[in-house]
């Protein structure tokens, strides 16, 4: 079928919308028309070739829409189904098989080859073959082959449109408190950086019960939404010195940290704001190879440093629970979101790029 799609032709160039050939479902898969995209970090990081997901490629993996086709193999699902799209995990590794399927062995060629994990890919343009199959959907499209296995099925009631970024951002940042950091009410977190993964991490804190939620970023409006969304005290880290700040905040440090920028100094002051025993949750994403410095005295007394993939999320248990709190008005993800129609896809990587908008969202029939 003809298809409408944003392909990256270069490293780091633009977003080309063109027409494009996708191929029917195989047996496995679900044809899905697309309502919604996010734009999402890792897609510019691809996009910039940090992470080498061959070009030219259809990126995007926030999408949500609805089934229109399914495979003959596919069940629980079916045409008119509302679905939020997810990343795609193997199934059978040892990290999936317990439920941690961030950390799936396959995660890379499930999401990032460019191609379905066998090297074919759906896509093509004038007979020539485009890569996609990106976190199993490529959603930057009017239409994406998925996986029942990364669908989430969600009520026709809810703002379809808005969904796709719990698949990833959204889920990232508050799985990363309520599913990995797990913080008992009243103890206190710090959280670098205030975009949709730190925001969400600060909805998410705010709904546990920290008692001190520190937001950390470079842009007075991101701040102030965070406090908007239940930071207590936030912090603009220009000319401050954030670690000395939040231990003048906290007495001897945090509970907790997020690091959400992918930046080696930020990582390091996410470790050196803790107390003693303090947990720091890596997340931000930074080129290969990036490497960053610890005091090991610091680490040596009780404090630790894990690395979080999608918040531990497993999507079909996870994004229904935060779309629960949504309905109750306690966690208001789409106060993030600002929608673009799909032809200005690359007006909405400019704003998102300068700070302008912390989540942009691809409308389709706008
Ligand atoms: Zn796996
Ligand atoms: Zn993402």
């Amino acid at each position: 079928m003809k298809i409408q799609a944003a392909v990256v032709r270069e490293q780091s160039g633009p977003f080309d919308v063109s027409e494009l050939d996708l191929a029917e479902p195989k047996d496995d898969e679900v044809l899905v028309k697309i309502v919604g995209v996010g734009i999402c970090h890792t897609d510019l990081v691809c996009r910039d070739q940090y992470f080498p997901v061959p070009l030219p490629c259809v990126f995007g993996h926030e999408g949500s829409g609805i089934v229109e086709k399914v495979g003959r193999q596919v069940v629980g699902f079916e045409k008119g189904d509302h679905v939020a799209i997810s990343y795609k995990t193997c199934g059978n590794c040892e990290p999936c098989l317990q439920g941690q399927i961030g950390y799936c062995h396959g995660l890379y060629e499930h999401n990032f080859n460019g191609t379905r994990p066998d090297g074919s890919s759906a896509l093509s343009e004038n007979g020539e073959t485009v890569h996609g199959h990106f976190f199993a959907q490529s959603s930057f499209a009017s239409h994406a082959l998925c996986h029942a296995s990364n669908l989430v099925k969600v009520d026709h009631s809810l703002p379809l449109e808005l969904l796709g970024p719990l698949g990833c951002g959204i889920q990232t940042g508050a799985g990363a408190v309520m599913n990995a950091l797990k913080p008992q009410a009243g103890t206190s977190i710090a959280i670098f950086g205030a975009g949709t993964v730190g925001l969400s991490a600060v909805m998410a804190a705010h709904v546990v019960g920290c008692g001190t939620i520190i937001a950390i970023d470079l842009v007075d409006d991101r701040l102030a939404t965070a406090t908007e969304l239940g930071a207590t005290h936030t912090i603009n880290a220009t000319d401050t010195d954030v670690v000395a700040k939040i231990h003048e905040i906290t007495g001897s440090g945090t509970h907790f940290s997020l690091e959400c920028t992918g930046i080696p100094q930020v990582a390091r002051q996410a470790v050196d704001c803790l107390t003693l025993t303090g947990i720091c949750g890596v997340m931000g994403v930074s080129p290969a190879g990036t490497e960053f410095n610890l005091d090991m005295n610091a680490v040596l007394f009780g404090r630790s440093v894990r690395g979080i993939i999608e918040g531990d999320s497993v999507p079909q248990v996870f994004i229904p629970r935060l779309i629960d709190l949504y309905q109750q008005g306690r966690f208001p993800f789409d106060k993030l979101i600002r929608t673009y129609p799909f032809a200005d896809i690359n007006q909405a990587v400019e704003d998102v790029e300068s700070g302008k908008v912390i989540k942009p969202i691809l409308l389709m029939n706008a």
